[in-house]
């Protein structure tokens, strides 16, 4: 393959994978560049930390995604700048590339708010780094602790939303299930989980009664809730709350919003909310041409001009429904505005407990029926037939024997 291109696409997650496979098929010729080889399947991060699930359930080579289509190249780098105007995008290797169009679907970082010490202390839950190195801190506080006589392991999960409510609740049942059968009841005892968020409730895109099912699950597993107050200090021995509450705690996990990655910083792109990219309707960002930003990279509305939110739904629906529009730029066709096909939320709280609201009409499901959705939908997202059987066995391994299904290797620092 020479080294022109039609498009291409920067990022290899739910948007860029999608829309990269959807050119490829199509036969349009695409160079897709990712800092990682794999494809990360961001939704189960947390059952990886959580000793859930192994990395090879949720990470999938991208080349092997790829392979069967031809035209599309894949590149593992680091895209460090790029220029809009010209669609060229120069790697931190100092590659630079060039295409007719450019497809920015970057992805979103941790977005700490300015929050004291939690860049330097708090574990983010982004990537499947971030998913090992705070599985690692968790089974070596175990470990740790396992060894003293007395002092209790707390953990702090900073934000209300679907990641810390699910972080929260496996953890949680970590410590009533697996903790007394692999350490001791006695240690089980000693550990607590703890739930943080300035708003007054959990999961605040729910229904009021979803919301107070979810924090009822949450205390019934011993989750201890905070809520109605921020965190204003994170440090190595706990956090300090708004109000002057001191949890002390041996990890603090953050999961209190993102923010787009600094590479749109002069990139001459404007930035809106969340320093992410307002996107026309038809996902082209605005004031150039031949540039798409997709998924959590991008304020996207639908056809209604509904503003969007960050989920994996979302970006991969924007990366076929980008494909279809920069087929039509490179063949003279007309783009159309995204039409988002809305199938709702869901989050997990742990065994046999779930909350959904499904489609545009948000017909609501809590409890085990919400519990097996839950399962059902994750299962068809997931990449790949191995990813699956590798994601089925482990949660029917963990339901039925209370075993970490996996080590989680590596080093917590
Ligand atoms: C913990 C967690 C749980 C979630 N749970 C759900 C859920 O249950 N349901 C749901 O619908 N959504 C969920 N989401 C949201 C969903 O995962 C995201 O909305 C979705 O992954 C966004 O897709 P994306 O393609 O925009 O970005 P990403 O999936 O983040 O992909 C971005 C890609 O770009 C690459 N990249 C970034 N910068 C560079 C660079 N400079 N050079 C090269 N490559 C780069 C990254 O390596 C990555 O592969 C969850 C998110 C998180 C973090």
């Amino acid at each position: 393959m020479d080294d022109t291109y039609q498009v291409i696409v920067v990022g290899g997650g739910f948007a860029g994978m999608t829309a990269a496979k959807e050119l490829g098929r199509k036969g349009v010729s695409v160079l897709l560049i990712d800092s990682n080889s794999y494809h990360q399947f961001q939704p189960l991060l947390y059952q990886v930390a959580t000793s859930q699930i192994g990395v090879s359930a949720i990470a999938r080579p991208l080349r092997s995604i790829f392979r069967r289509l031809s035209r599309v190249r894949v590149l593992t780098a680091d895209v460090a700048t790029f220029d809009a105007a010209n669609h060229t995008v120069t790697t931190a290797d100092g590659d630079t590339f060039r295409a007719e169009i450019l497809v920015l679907a970057v992805g979103a970082v941790p977005n700490f708010f300015n929050t004291a010490g939690a860049d330097e202390y708090a574990f983010p839950l982004y990537s499947v780094t971030d998913a090992t190195r705070l599985g690692s801190k968790l089974t070596q506080l175990l470990d740790e602790a396992d060894g003293e006589p007395a002092g209790t392991v707390d953990v702090v999960v900073v934000g209300g939303g679907p990641t810390g409510v699910e972080t929260a609740g496996a953890m949680a049942e970590n410590v009533k299930f697996v903790v007394p059968k692999f350490y001791s009841p006695e240690l089980a005892a000693r550990c607590h989980v703890h739930l943080v968020d300035m708003i007054p409730t959990v999961l605040n895109a729910f229904s009021t009664n979803l919301q107070e099912y979810t924090k009822k699950r949450l205390n019934k597993i011993g989750v201890q809730l905070h809520l109605g107050v921020g965190v204003s200090e994170v440090r190595a021995d706990g956090v300090t709350l708004a109000d002057g509450t001191v949890i002390p705690s041996r990890a603090v996990v953050w999961a209190g919003g993102l923010k787009a990655g600094e590479i749109f910083a002069g990139s001459g792109l404007t930035q809106g909310r969340g320093g992410r990219i307002d996107v026309r309707p038809d996902l082209t960002a605005p004031d150039v041409e031949g540039v798409y930003v997709l998924g959590d990279a991008a304020n996207m509305t639908d056809s209604t001009g509904t503003k969007l939110p960050q989920l994996g739904s979302v970006a991969q629906q924007a990366g076929k429904w980008a494909a279809r529009n920069i087929y039509a730029d490179l063949n003279g066709g007309e783009r159309r505005p995204f039409e988002y096909f809305d199938k709702g939320y869901m989050a997990m709280i742990g065994r046999g407990a779930a909350v959904a609201e499904i489609g545009r009409k948000r017909i609501p499901l809590q409890g085990p029926f919400a519990f097996v959705s839950w399962l059902l939908v994750h299962l068809a997202l997931l990449s790949g037939f191995q990813q699956k059987v590798r994601a089925l066995f482990s949660w029917l391994n963990g339901y039925v024997t209370h075993s970490p299904a996996q080590v989680v290797v590596g080093r917590p620092e």
